[in-house]
């Protein structure tokens, strides 16, 4: 008896050992990862010109020495030479260049067939795969793998059969909507102040990783690597520089797309007849903590941030 314990034992330490040899200790400290949907946009907005609002994500990365990932909606512009230009700048300056289908259907809505989705997945790859940086990474439309099991494991076979990785969102936020807020008022008026909007927009971003951090560590136990969905759009051509100088300030260590999804978390497929979301809502719906506390402002799609500016900014 007491043998065998104590063979158990040092069986423990040596595994113990071995776990904290290999891995350096900073191995899951907090880490995060930039990646940006739906561009490029060529859609006009206030104050920037497309390729204005291009160069300036691009002028943002580059003066933190980050290197991050941009889906492609090919319907948003990449299907057209201009647009495909812009597309291609992210790969020459080194980013990777991802799969976002061509108009952003959703997987979830019973009109869309598990064949339409995947032969949108098939027709944007016709096109980025001659871009520099090109990846085998998929990113969900909506973050949503389907609304039957059969559209869920039909997609997941189908990116496993042809080598794509699920490009996983962890720290999901709702910058667009702020975008949306944005857009709008400089639409009435080109003049207002949009200092509120900024404040607001840098108070999202860092509630929502300090909400999915919490998050990580409930479920795994420990800082996974983050990885942040933000969009191709006006309010990060604007102010990339202070989200990335956000991260920064408060100790977070900014890792490359590909690193952050090297962390074992990634490779979970959470069992939900509709899985979806940022993965770590996904697990944490799976497990059946369907409202554990703060959850409400994980799902909220920035009313929070949008019911303070009422006060702040004339809509
Ligand atoms: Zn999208």
């Amino acid at each position: 008896m007491y043998e065998k314990y104590s063979f158990r034992f040092a069986a423990f330490i040596v595994l113990a050992l071995l776990l904290f040899s290999t891995q350096p200790r900073d191995a899951y400290s907090q880490s995060i990862a930039f990646t940006f949907d739906d561009g490029p946009q060529l859609k006009p907005s206030p104050l920037l010109t497309p390729a204005a609002r291009n160069q300036a994500m691009l002028d943002a990365l580059a003066r933190h020495k980050v290197q991050a990932a941009l889906m492609v909606t090919l319907k948003n512009g990449a299907d057209r030479p201009e647009g495909l230009a812009l597309a291609r700048a992210w790969g020459v300056a080194g980013h990777d260049v991802g799969n976002h289908t061509v108009t952003h259907l959703d997987l979830n809505s019973p009109a869309v067939t598990l064949a339409q989705y995947q032969n949108e997945l098939l027709e944007c790859d016709a096109v980025i795969a001659k871009l520099p940086g090109y990846r085998k990474w998929f990113r969900y439309t909506f973050l949503r793998e389907g609304n039957t099991p059969e559209k869920r494991d039909g997609m997941r076979a189908f990116l496993k059969a042809r080598d794509y990785r699920n490009a996983y969102v962890s720290l999901d936020t709702s910058d667009w909507r702020l975008d949306q807020k944005l857009v709008e008022v400089l639409e009435k008026n080109p003049a207002v102040d949009i200092a509120p909007i900024k404040a607001a927009y840098l108070a999202h971003i860092w509630q929502r990783a300090q909400a999915y951090r919490e998050l990580s560590q409930k479920l795994q136990g420990r800082d996974i690597s983050q990885v942040i969905l933000l969009h191709h759009n006006l309010i990060n051509a604007l102010w990339l520089d202070e989200v990335i100088a956000l991260f920064e300030e408060k100790g977070w260590r900014i890792v490359t797309p590909e690193a952050a999804f090297r962390d074992p978390v990634y490779q979970l497929q959470p069992d939900r007849p509709a899985a979806g979301q940022s993965l770590l809502l996904s697990m944490a719906r799976s497990l059946g903590l369907g409202k554990f506390e703060g959850w409400e402002r994980l799902v909220d799609d920035g009313d929070f941030e949008i019911d303070a500016l009422k006060a702040k900014v004339p809509s």
